[in-house]
């Protein structure tokens, strides 16, 4: 007979499930959401913040429920990464904020870039950041001037809205939705109606924790579904009928998880209906005890997608759902659109690499403007911190090329320039150990000199801290951002190093090798001999990644 274990007869304790009666808040965060539901922070900044200043606003509200409005307290400058962790929340910020605007499906026209650019000219002292979701990322912004700022994303149809906090977040879409030829279908639409219907809609306002959505129908599947809680994925059916595969369960930080198929085929009439029914599993069954398991892989995690499918049938839907095939692979391994891609209507989408993201607002009003000169004013945000500029006509493409080239804009970057991203970092974010943008930029300047005829794709993401906002796990060489110690025997900056990790076929988190942790002074030694190695092992058209 063998001998139960300790805790094997012990009823699981409650997770803070609203669904099983624990509507008590278990926690400070879930204190603060239900004393104040996070929207209502909206008229307060309005009617009293804004009118007030800074030293006005609630602590609840600072720390807590601006993120419903995309506003984050900014890293206050000049504390080093090794005080992250020790000092008070009020001692590490400063009176201004970060504040993103949300960019569903990517979408934008020059008229919008040109109040996004402008936004950052006049009151985000000219820096801009595009992120890997799609968003733009402003720093420096006063409460003064919150009112002002949404008035003007409000006249070309962005908001702030639910940009951060327990909610549904930006929802991601192929920037290239309705252009390219080989596309399963464009999911433009059925993100647009899922927006208007659901963001900021009090319904789903208290969520267990944030909640990334992607709904496209990209043969390369560039919105990263392996790493969204809840992703719309274009495929085909028996019957030839294009619609969606269902995932749930994908998410990094600290536990990262692959989305797993649910195993469902959803037409795209049906597609809102049914996120809003995903999203309320996520909202009553998701975990709320702890703040580090209320992401809903850990849900997934213990239920599995059967389970998950009966609840959301069973309970929300009413209804069953016909079974579906799986998406085809990715059809390329990068995932980026940079580059000139033939659009279906004999025009060109032209796609370029930032600088990690990062930009002037003066940069992105000249390219709301490039935009409307060899184009005709679309352009998109992608889900790797790049740019691109539709509806070029054939002879004005390198015409383009040249232009955006005088900017430092890269239609054609080298490998390097374009598969390193980085994070926001230790510049102003309050969480963050080391920073990133300048130096993820140092290093892929590094890297070109170094390695001049590097000829493959590859992945470096430059992380501040393990919530690995830039992906480290899903990276060739992956980054995450701690204090190690020097030659000297100092702490110093420096980044556990993960390698191999990448997405699609064969889907899997980079390996954390023990050792390899790398001072930022290091890093570049570090990549050169990882990457002249697989030079030298490689066979005839071996891609670093497999
Ligand atoms: Fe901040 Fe860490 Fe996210 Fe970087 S990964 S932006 S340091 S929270």
């Amino acid at each position: 007979m063998t001998t139960p274990t300790r805790t094997s007869n012990r009823p699981k304790r409650g997770e803070g499930q609203w669904a099983l009666g624990y509507r008590e808040p278990l926690n400070p965060n879930e204190r603060m959401k239900k004393d104040s539901d996070g929207l209502e922070v909206r008229q307060r900044i309005i009617d009293i913040y804004s009118k007030s200043g800074f030293d006005s606003i609630d602590p609840g509200d600072l720390r807590g429920r601006m993120r419903w409005m995309g506003l984050y307290t900014q890293r206050a400058q000049g504390i080093p990464g090794g005080k992250t962790a020790v000092l008070e929340p009020e001692e590490l910020e400063d009176k201004y904020f970060m504040m993103r605007a949300r960019i569903d499906g990517g979408q934008l026209t020059s008229d919008a870039l040109r109040v996004i650019g402008g936004i950052s000219t006049d009151f985000g002292r000219d820096v801009a950041d595009v992120t890997d979701r799609q968003n733009v990322q402003y720093h420096w912004i006063r409460i003064e001037d919150v009112p002002e700022i949404w008035r003007r994303l409000e006249s070309v149809g962005l908001s702030t809205m639910e940009a951060c906090g327990d909610v549904p977040r930006v929802m991601l879409g192929c920037p290239l939705a309705g252009i390219l030829e080989d596309e399963i279908l464009d999911a433009t639409d059925v993100i647009a109606e899922t927006v208007a219907k659901y963001v900021g809609n009090p319904e789903f306002s208290n969520l267990p924790r944030k909640w990334k959505t992607s709904m496209s129908g990209c043969v390369d599947h560039c919105t990263e579904p392996e790493i969204d809680d809840v992703s719309f994925v274009g495929v085909v059916n028996e019957a030839g009928e294009a619609g969606y595969d269902l995932w749930v369960g994908g998410g990094l930080s600290t536990n990262p998880m692959f989305a797993q198929r649910v195993g469902v085929f959803v037409r795209p009439d049906q597609v809102t209906e049914v996120w809003a029914a995903c999203t309320s599993v996520f909202r009553d069954y998701g975990y709320r005890r702890q703040r580090n398991r209320a992401r809903i892989k850990f849900l997934i995690a213990d239920w599995g997608p059967e389970k998950f499918r009966q609840v959301l049938q069973d309970e929300y839907l009413h209804a069953a759902l016909p079974d579906g095939p799986a998406p085809a692979p990715a059809k390329h391994d990068q995932r980026d659109h940079v580059g000139v891609s033939r659009q279906k209507d004999g025009l060109n989408a032209v796609g370029f690499a930032l600088r990690t993201g990062r930009i002037t607002g003066s940069l992105l009003t000249t390219i709301a403007n490039l935009a409307d000169e060899y184009g005709q004013g679309r352009i998109r945000t992608t889900t790797q911190q790049k740019l691109v500029i539709l509806d070029v006509p054939d002879e004005k493409v390198e015409a383009l090329v040249a232009a955006l080239a005088e900017h430092d804009l890269q239609v054609r970057p080298s490998a390097f320039r374009r598969g390193t991203m980085a994070c926001t970092g230790l510049e102003f974010c309050k969480l963050a150990i080391v920073e990133t943008k300048q130096h993820a930029q140092d290093l892929y300047a590094e890297l070109e000199k170094r390695l001049p005829d590097f000829d493959v794709p590859i992945g470096i993401n430059v992380n501040g801290c393990p919530n690995s906002c830039a992906r480290f796990q899903t990276a060739d060489i992956g980054f995450k951002g701690s204090m190690v110690k020097d030659d000297n025997g100092e702490m110093v900056e420096g980044f556990q190093v993960h390698l191999g990790g990448h997405l699609g076929v064969e889907a899997t988190f980079g390996r954390k090798f023990r050792g390899h942790k790398v001072t930022k002074a290091e890093t570049a030694d570090y990549c050169e001999r990882v990457l002249r190695g697989f030079l030298d092992r490689r066979t005839p058209g071996e891609s670093f990644a497999h």
